[in-house]
């Protein structure tokens, strides 16, 4: 019903003493000292103690970075979307730790939660990428595939080689906070972008929306496909909100160049075969990427992107190239030794399970990938991925014929 225009008049002026009262900056978790407006308002105000999160259980980034000196001096921030320190960790309060791998335990909103709420970033940043310092160091970037040296991995060991990164739209919200008008133009700007590609990048795109459960489940289980939105990591980020809605993939008719569009970022840039040629992966990587970061260009957009942070995605451990260089490697006699973390640790790869992050190791294959994104080039930790590899091989046959194997010397990065 419609409020008579006598009480209006009163109501006006009412609400908007209390929303002074109530909701400026310096009073805004305050507890007003008349208990009347408590009362009318019915809302609870405590203080920035009190909404700390209780982190004691927890082992991702954030928990071991965030203080309650650091939450107070945020908490009340925003970036000019109105991104908040609290979504931006409530992905790392929700789940304090996973299973296979340490995670971040925070998510950026928009390009600006970097600066915003770079008290908490910085030291996450620092931790998870090896020590490289936002406030004094810059990154760097290096699409040479050529570079590249001894990138054919021995088959009977390799079954698959990828090569993945991200990137963001310049002026449109990340998954975390886009509404569902930014997330479509996402989808609109950069499918209209791919109808360019040419010669064997040439394809199409496929929503999720149009296709069929049968096809979704199948381009899962090829590995070409990003889950279903089940990964908590995913949902507590508010990244799975309106799904399916602007998603899908695109990719070229060979399944070798594939584009993931609003999954956890906006989007994902695929390269990947059957096989162990990481080189020329790498390579059909390079030229697509560029070919894509040109015909985004030629519409009048630019990727986010500064000198300190690289490319600027979702997650902190995506930052700088973004890249993701890995491998599905059979080693069932490295696997069973207790010494493999130690040797993925020195130099700096990780582990995964095949059927991606969430998923536990079946037999003894496993994806090998590198575990930095930020400080060096998409060239040097290729070329990290392919050695690396390479010396978890040799192992795996040194234990074959009953040798010994050695820990090798840790990677040394920024310290
Ligand atoms: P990302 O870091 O790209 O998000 P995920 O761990 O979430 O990776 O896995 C996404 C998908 O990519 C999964 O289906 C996974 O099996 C597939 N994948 C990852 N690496 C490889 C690889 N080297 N070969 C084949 N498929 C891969
Ligand atoms: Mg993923």
């Amino acid at each position: 019903g419609k409020v008579p225009f006598s009480q209006f008049l009163f109501l006006c002026p009412m609400r908007y003493l209390l929303n002074q009262l109530l909701w400026t900056r310096s009073g805004s978790k305050k507890n007003p000292s008349s208990s009347a407006f408590v009362q009318i308002n019915q809302k609870y105000y405590a203080t920035d103690s009190a909404e700390y999160p209780d982190l004691r259980k927890h082992n991702n980034c954030m928990a071991s970075q965030l203080t309650p000196a650091i939450y107070a001096r945020l908490c009340d921030k925003a970036t000019p979307n109105g991104f908040t320190l609290d979504q931006a960790i409530q992905t790392g309060v929700d789940n304090p730790g996973h299973p296979f791998i340490k995670t971040v335990g925070m998510v950026a909103g928009d390009e600006e939660s970097y600066e915003v709420f770079a008290e908490i970033f910085d030291p996450v940043i620092k931790e998870r990428h090896n020590g490289y310092d936002p406030q004094t160091m810059t990154h760097p970037t290096d699409l040479d595939a050529s570079k590249i040296r001894s990138g054919q991995f021995d088959e009977r060991y390799v079954l698959s080689s990828r090569v993945r990164t991200g990137r963001s739209i310049r002026g449109l919200s990340l998954p975390p906070a886009c509404t569902r008008a930014e997330r479509r133009e996402v989808e609109r700007v950069v499918v209209d972008a791919l109808n360019g590609l040419q010669g064997d990048l040439k394809g199409r795109y496929y929503s999720l929306t149009q296709m069929t459960e049968q096809e979704q489940q199948q381009l899962i289980d090829d590995h070409f496909l990003f889950d279903k939105p089940v990964s908590p990591l995913l949902t507590c980020a508010g990244m799975a909100r309106d799904w399916p809605d602007a998603r899908g993939i695109w990719h070229n008719d060979q399944k070798t160049f594939l584009i993931w569009i609003n999954e956890e970022d906006h989007t994902r840039v695929i390269s990947m075969e059957k096989g162990g040629n990481m080189k020329r992966v790498f390579e059909r990587f390079c030229k697509g990427l560029q070919e894509v970061e040109r015909l985004i260009q030629e519409k009048g957009w630019e990727f986010m992107w500064n000198e300190r942070l690289g490319y600027i995605l979702t997650c902190p451990s995506n930052l700088g190239t973004g890249l993701r260089a890995g491998v599905h490697v059979k080693l069932p006699r490295l696997s069973k030794d207790a010494r493999l973390q130690k040797i993925l640790n020195n130099l700096r790869l990780q582990k995964r399970g095949t059927g991606g992050v969430d998923t536990a190791a079946v037999g003894s294959t496993f994806d090998i990938s590198n575990l930095d994104r930020l400080g060096k080039s998409e060239v040097e930790l290729v070329q990290i991925v392919v050695d690396g590899v390479n010396y978890l091989i040799d192992c795996e046959k040194r234990l074959e014929k009953g040798q010994d194997i050695r820990i090798p010397p840790p990677i040394s990065q920024f310290k």
